[in-house]
Formats: C-alpha cells, sequence, structure tokens
C-alpha cells in the first residue's frame, strides 16, 4: 500500500516545482530572473535551493493548483493564499522571488517570497503564515541539506537570512542554516544540537546583528555542550554583501576566522566603555575579570589574562590578583 501523503505537503511540493518552472523556462519569469542574476545567482544555485518566481498576476498558483485537483478546503489551510470580502482566493505572493522552505525531511512547508520592486510599502519579505505543516519556530532554512553536510565537516554554520545561506552556498561554505529573520528559538538550538555540537554563527556585521549574535551566544549556552565560533564581519557588511565585495577566499578566511563566545564578549564589552577615561577603563576590566573568572578552565582563563594585560599595560600580577577575587565573589 502506498504512503498517503498529506495534501498539503504535496501541495507545497507542486508549488515550488511550479514557481520553479516559472522563473526557468517562461517569459513571464524573465523579471524574477533578472532579478536572481542581479543577486548573482547562477543556474546550479537556483536549482539547488530549489528558487521560483511568483508572478505578479493574482491567481496563476490557484488556477494551477485548482486543476491538479486540490479542494477549497486545502487551497485555504495551506496559507498559500488571502480570500477576498466575497471568499474568493488569490495568491498570496506576487511578483516575488520564491525561497521554498524546507521541513526536516527535506519536504515544501511554506515559501518566503523577496519582493523584487523596489516598493517600499511592500515588506521586503513576506512569509507564509503558520500552518499544520509550518511551525516558524522549529524550522531553519536549509537544515535538510545542511545536516547532510555537517555530518561530512562536522559543524553548521548559522546565518540570519536565505540570502546569506544561498551566497555563502556558492562560496563553498555548504553547510549553512538561517533562523529566517525570527530570532532563534530554544526548538532550532536543540535541532541543530542533535545533528552537531559545532556552531559557527555569522549574523549580519550591524548593530541588530550582532546584538542578535549575542542573544543566539545566550541560547545555545543555556542549552549547554556547544562549541561556539562567532564571525563579526567589518563594514556592517552582511554575508552576501561580503562574498559580493571580496570573494569567496576571503569570506571562507573569515569563517576560519571565528572567535571564542569569551572574545566575542569581551569585544562587545570594549565597545561600551571609552578606554581613554581611567574610571571607564577600571570598570571595563572588572567585568572582563568578572568574565574571566567564570571560565571554567584555568589554562582559558590564563589565556585571557595574558591577553587582558597586553591590551591594558595592567601587570598580570595585579590581573591574577583581581582575578581570585573575582572568583570569590562569584562563589
Ligand atoms: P536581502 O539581502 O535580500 O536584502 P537580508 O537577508 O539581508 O535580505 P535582512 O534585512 O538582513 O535581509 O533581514 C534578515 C532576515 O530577516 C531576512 O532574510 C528575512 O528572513 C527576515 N526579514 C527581513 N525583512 C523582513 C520583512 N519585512 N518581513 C519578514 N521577514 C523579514
Ligand atoms: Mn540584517
Ligand atoms: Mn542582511
Ligand atoms: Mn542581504
Amino acid at each position: 500500500e502506498p504512503v498517503q501523503q498529506n495534501p498539503l505537503v504535496s501541495m507545497h511540493k507542486d508549488a515550488a516545482d511550479f514557481y520553479h518552472q516559472i522563473l526557468m523556462t517562461t517569459r513571464i519569469g524573465e523579471r524574477g530572473l533578472s532579478y536572481a542574476k542581479e543577486r548573482e545567482l547562477d543556474e546550479d544555485l537556483l536549482k539547488h535551493f530549489d528558487i521560483g518566481y511568483a508572478p505578479g498576476n493574482g491567481d496563476v498558483l490557484y488556477t494551477f493548483l485548482k486543476e491538479k485537483g486540490y479542494s477549497e478546503e486545502q487551497l485555504i489551510e495551506s496559507g498559500l493564499f488571502v480570500q477576498s470580502q466575497d471568499g474568493r482566493l488569490f495568491d498570496r505572493f506576487r511578483d516575488r522571488l520564491m525561497f521554498p522552505m524546507k521541513d526536516e525531511t527535506g519536504h515544501p512547508v511554506a515559501f518566503s517570497g523577496r519582493r523584487i520592486s523596489n516598493n517600499d510599502k511592500e515588506p521586503k519579505y513576506l512569509n507564509s503564515p503558520e500552518t499544520s505543516i509550518f511551525t516558524k519556530s522549529k524550522l531553519l532554512f536549509h537544515f535538510s541539506e545542511a545536516k547532510k553536510v555537517a555530518r561530512k565537516e562536522g559543524h553548521l554554520i548559522l546565518f540570519e537570512g536565505h540570502m546569506d545561506v544561498v551566497s555563502a552556498y556558492k562560496a563553498g561554505i555548504k553547510s549553512g542554516i538561517a533562523s529566517m529573520g525570527t530570532s532563534l528559538t530554544q526548538d532550532q538550538v536543540y535541532m541543530i544540537r542533535r545533528i552537531t555540537n559545532n556552531v559557527v554563527i555569522n549574523y549580519d556585521g550591524d548593530a541588530p546583528g550582532v546584538s542578535a549574535a549575542e542573544r543566539a551566544v545566550g541560547l545555545f549556552k543555556q542549552a549547554g555542550n556547544f562549541n561556539l565560533g562567532i564571525v563579526v564581519l567589518p563594514e556592517k557588511l552582511d554575508p552576501d554583501e561580503y562574498v559580493k565585495k571580496y570573494g569567496p577566499e576571503r569570506y571562507q578566511q573569515e569563517i576560519k576566522g571565528a572567535i571564542s563566545p569569551t572574545d566575542f564578549y569581551l569585544l562587545r564589552l570594549k565597545q561600551k566603555y571609552n578606554l581613554n577615561n581611567e574610571r571607564e577603563k577600571m570598570a571595563y576590566l572588572n567585568d572582563a575579570m568578572t568574565e574571566i573568572a567564570s571560565l571554567a578552565s584555568p589554562v582559558e582563563q590564563d589565556i585571557y589574562l595574558q591577553r587582558l594585560g597586553k591590551e591594558s599595560g595592567v601587570s598580570t600580577d595585579a590581573l591574577k590578583a583581581s582575578l581570585s577575587r573575582a572568583r570569590r565573589r562569584q562563589r
């Protein structure tokens, strides 16, 4: 007996194929294809990620799926349509580059559509609403593919947006996943931990990206048992922009240069103080010592202490003395 598939899942597969075919082979898709070219997405990438194009007119997907035999009920439940006052259904996604979002087994269960026009009144990204097959907080973009790569390479790379996953993939970093704008959730952290303990966080280099990375580090620490690396890109660039500007080799170097959570914390801490002011410098050193005192390994503590000594001009003896005080305070 054949396995009966959830009709909403097969509908999403049909929709993803439909959007992809429109992008790759039709006149109407040329608009999407030229946007894809602008974003430097080549044919291999478009295929690997099943990227598609949703045309601007209001009912092409509706007509297609209706002809495939899906019921009005099922179409409503899918989240792919919006209903007008008089109950008629229209395609939710219009004139957008379409990214299927797949569940752990690789079945598309939702979409994210990138606006192509520069009409700021439309949201830049439009996502499917939650449905019986799509729970936002439990989905990571590209997870089903990335976990296969991660089993070989031993780590996953976490991004903010799917364009970053796609660009990193093009640059040879193939185990990328994204939480898609919604801030990372504890459920997603546990999904990741089932695959690997080694995670590199590479959020955008702008202020919101760095704060989001800080928050993500907190979540991973709370779950415990992770080896984390954090990449903070220069010039507020996001990974997609960085690859475009500096190329794949330099980008790979940035990933290799991921810093530890402690270094990341100390880096952020330093930016909060004016170190030319003696009082602020003292406060910085105090906070830094508190962080270093919380490290479990004495060797690690020593490494950070020496570095702090060098950069601050304070003798390591003095730092060591205040470290043991900080440790006593923590007990
Ligand atoms: P692009 O390069 O296409 O501008 P991005 O990934 O750099 O996209 P960001 O502004 O950095 O976009 O936002 C990060 C992520 O947040 C996006 O990938 C998307 O998943 C989500 N996001 C951004 N803007 C919106 C929006 N208006 N509605 C829903 N999600 C959004
Ligand atoms: Mn961003
Ligand atoms: Mn970005
Ligand atoms: Mn971007």
